[in-house]
C-alpha cells in the first residue's frame, strides 16, 4: 500500500490546545461562588490548566488516578477539568445534591484520590471525610481562605497551587481510549453505577454535538451551559466550546431565572442548555424583567420532555429557536436532537409544531432502534406510531459500567435505553414513556422502589405504588399511591411524615393518594402505567 495519512489520538488535550492557539482572546466568563463575575480567555484557561496539571503531578497523583470535582459551573472548575483530563487522569464530577451516603459510595467506589471542591460544598466534605479514607488531597477552588483551613486543615487552595507554577508544559501523549471522565447515574435499586468515558468517545461526542444538524455550535456563539458540568459534562458543551472556539458563560451557582437573563443580556448570549425546569423559570422572571431575549437565538432542552407550550413561547414571543434533544448520561450524553430537513419546510404549520416535539434524531455516530416491550428481542417498525424499547450503539455510547464485569448490552451489541418511544421512517424519536422505575424532578432522579420501600416499612401500609406524576414546574414529582391495613386510620400527612429522616426532603412524596386496591398484572407486577394514566395529572 502506498502513502497513508497521518494518526493523532483523539486527546481531549487537543481540544483545549486548539482554544489556546486559534481562539485565545475569546471571553470566558465565570459567575463565581460568592456570585462576582470574572472574565477570562481561553488563553488563560488553557495556562491555568497546564499550571494545574503539573501542581497535580507534583501531588504524586498518577495516570489513571480519578480525581473528585465537586463544584459549579466555573472557570476554575473548567480549567480543573482539563488539567484532570489532559495530564492522563481521571475527572469524576460528582452531584452535589447526592445524598451523604451516595456521595460516600461513590466517591470510595471510584477510589478517588483527591476532590476538587468549590467552598459551597465544604460542609459537605467536612460531613463525610471520615469515611472517604483513600482521599489523599482535598483542593478548595478558591484563594486561600483561613475560615476553610481551620474548618479542614489539610486543606490546598488552587490558586496557591496554580501560582507556584509556570505554563511550560507539553501535555502527555497517549492512547484515545484511555479513560478521560467518569459520571455516576441512579438506579432504581441498588448504588448508582459510573459511565467510564474515554479521550476518543469525548472528542468524537464534541464534534457531533457542534454539528449544524446538532446544537450547532461554532465561533460566533457565546454559550449559557445552565446545566450543570457535573450533568455529565454540561452535555459536552465546555469541551464542544474549546473544540468550535466559542465563547462560554458559566453560570455559577445562580441558576435562578433573574440571574440567568441578566447574564444572557449583559453577555449577549446566543445558545443556552438546560432542563425544562430551568426555562420554565426563565420565562417567568423574563417576563418579569421585560426582557426580549434579543441575542438568544437558539436554546436546546432536554433532560426530560419539553412542553409544548415552552417551545411556542420560545419561538413566538422571542424568536428563539428551541432545539429538543434526547440523551443520558450511558450517551455522553448526545442521542439525539431535532433540527428540520429540507424537506420538512413544505409540511404545514400543524405538522410542524407535531414535528417539533419530537426528541429528533440521531447524528453520525449514534445508531437507534426499538425491541417489542412484550418479546424482548422482536424489532419494532420505524413507523412513527409503534412503540418499543429504545436501544442505542454508538461511538460514545457505554460498553461497561465503571467496576463492574458483566455487560449492560444486549446480546448483539446494543444498550437498552429504559425508556419507551416510537421512531418515524427519518429517525425522529418521540419518547412516550419510561420503563425503568424512576422520577425525574427537575432533573434529578427519584427511585420510586426506595420511596416504596419505606412506604411498606410503616406498620399501617398494606401496599404502596410511587408514580411520576406530570409536574408544572419540576416536569416530574412522585405521587405515593397506598393501600391502608383494615383497621388503620392513617393520614396522607403522617405518611409523609415518615419520611422525614429517612430520605432527603426534595424526594419525598409530594401526595398521597390511598386506595383500596392496586391494579395488578397477571404475574402479580404493579400495572404503573395503568396508575399513571389514573393518577399522572393530579398534580396539574
Ligand atoms: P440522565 O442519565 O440523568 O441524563 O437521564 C437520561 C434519561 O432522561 C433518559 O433515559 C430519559 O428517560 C430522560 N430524558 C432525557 N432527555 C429527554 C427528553 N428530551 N425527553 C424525554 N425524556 C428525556
Amino acid at each position: 500500500m502506498h502513502g497513508r495519512m497521518m494518526f493523532q489520538p483523539l486527546l481531549i488535550s487537543s481540544l483545549l490546545e486548539h482554544a489556546a492557539e486559534f481562539h485565545k482572546d475569546t471571553l470566558i466568563v465565570s459567575k463565581n461562588t460568592d456570585g462576582s463575575l470574572y472574565e477570562t480567555n481561553w488563553g488563560d484557561v488553557s495556562d491555568n490548566a497546564k499550571r494545574g496539571a503539573k501542581a497535580l503531578n507534583e501531588l504524586k497523583l498518577i495516570h489513571g488516578d480519578c480525581i473528585a470535582t465537586l463544584a459549579w459551573n466555573n472557570h476554575r472548575h473548567l480549567e480543573a477539568w482539563y488539567a484532570i483530563s489532559g495530564s492522563g487522569l481521571i475527572c469524576h464530577t460528582i452531584n452535589p445534591r447526592l445524598f451523604p451516603e451516595q456521595l460516600i459510595f461513590i466517591i470510595n467506589d471510584a477510589q478517588d484520590k483527591a476532590i476538587i471542591f468549590d467552598k459551597t460544598f465544604l460542609p459537605l466534605i467536612t460531613g463525610i471525610k471520615a469515611h472517604i479514607p483513600l482521599v489523599q488531597h482535598f483542593i478548595c477552588l478558591d484563594a486561600p481562605d483561613e475560615k476553610i483551613r481551620q474548618a479542614l486543615p489539610e486543606v490546598l487552595f488552587y490558586d496557591d497551587l496554580i501560582a507556584g507554577q509556570t505554563a511550560e508544559y507539553t501535555w502527555p501523549e497517549f492512547d484515545e481510549t484511555t479513560a478521560s471522565s467518569l459520571c455516576y447515574t441512579s438506579g432504581t435499586t441498588g448504588n448508582p453505577k459510573g459511565a467510564l468515558y474515554s479521550h476518543r468517545s469525548t472528542v468524537l461526542h464534541s464534534l457531533a454535538a457542534s454539528l449544524p444538524d446538532s446544537l450547532n455550535l461554532s465561533a460566533k456563539d457565546i454559550i449559557l451551559p445552565v446545566v450543570p458540568m457535573f450533568h455529565v459534562h454540561a452535555w459536552g458543551t465546555p469541551y464542544a466550546a474549546a473544540m468550535v472556539g466559542a465563547s462560554i458563560i458559566l453560570p455559577g451557582p445562580g441558576l435562578d431565572g433573574e440571574s440567568l437573563v441578566k447574564l444572557i443580556d449583559q453577555y449577549e448570549v446566543t445558545v443556552a442548555l438546560g432542563v425544562p425546569t430551568i426555562w420554565q423559570s426563565l420565562l417567568v422572571a423574563a417576563k418579569a424583567m421585560n426582557s426580549s431575549l434579543t441575542s438568544l437565538k437558539r436554546n436546546v432542552i432536554g433532560g426530560s420532555a419539553c412542553p409544548p407550550s415552552m417551545l411556542a413561547t420560545f419561538r413566538d414571543v422571542y424568536d428563539c429557536e428551541t432545539i429538543h434533544a434526547w440523551g443520558m448520561t450511558e450517551a455522553s450524553p448526545l442521542g439525539t436532537a431535532n433540527q428540520f430537513k429540507a424537506k420538512h419546510k413544505q409540511l404545514s404549520q400543524d405538522q410542524q409544531a407535531k414535528l417539533r416535539l419530537s426528541q429528533g434524531r440521531p447524528p453520525f455516530g449514534v445508531s437507534i432502534r426499538l425491541v417489542s416491550e412484550e418479546r424482548g428481542t422482536d424489532l419494532v417498525p420505524h413507523d412513527g406510531e409503534t412503540i418499543g424499547n429504545l436501544q442505542i450503539k454508538g461511538h460514545w455510547i457505554v460498553d461497561k459500567y465503571f467496576g463492574q464485569s458483566d455487560s449492560p448490552l444486549t446480546s448483539d451489541g446494543w444498550f437498552d435505553t429504559g425508556d419507551i418511544a416510537s421512531i418515524d421512517a427519518d429517525g425522529y424519536l418521540h419518547i412516550s414513556d419510561r420503563a425503568k422505575d424512576l422520577i425525574k424532578s427537575g432533573g434529578e432522579w427519584i427511585s420510586s422502589v426506595e420511596l416504596e420501600n419505606i412506604a411498606m416499612g410503616h406498620p399501617e401500609i398494606a401496599m404502596a405504588a410511587v408514580i411520576a406524576a406530570q409536574h408544572p414546574k419540576w416536569d416530574e414529582r412522585p405521587v405515593l399511591i397506598a393501600v391502608k391495613h383494615p383497621d388503620s386510620q392513617i393520614t396522607e400527612q403522617q405518611l409523609m411524615d415518615y419520611y422525614a429522616d429517612k430520605i432527603a426532603k426534595w424526594q419525598t412524596p409530594d401526595k398521597v393518594i390511598f386506595v383500596d386496591a392496586i391494579p395488578l398484572s397477571g404475574t402479580g407486577k404493579m400495572l404503573k402505567r395503568k396508575l399513571r394514566e389514573e393518577y399522572g395529572h393530579v398534580l396539574m
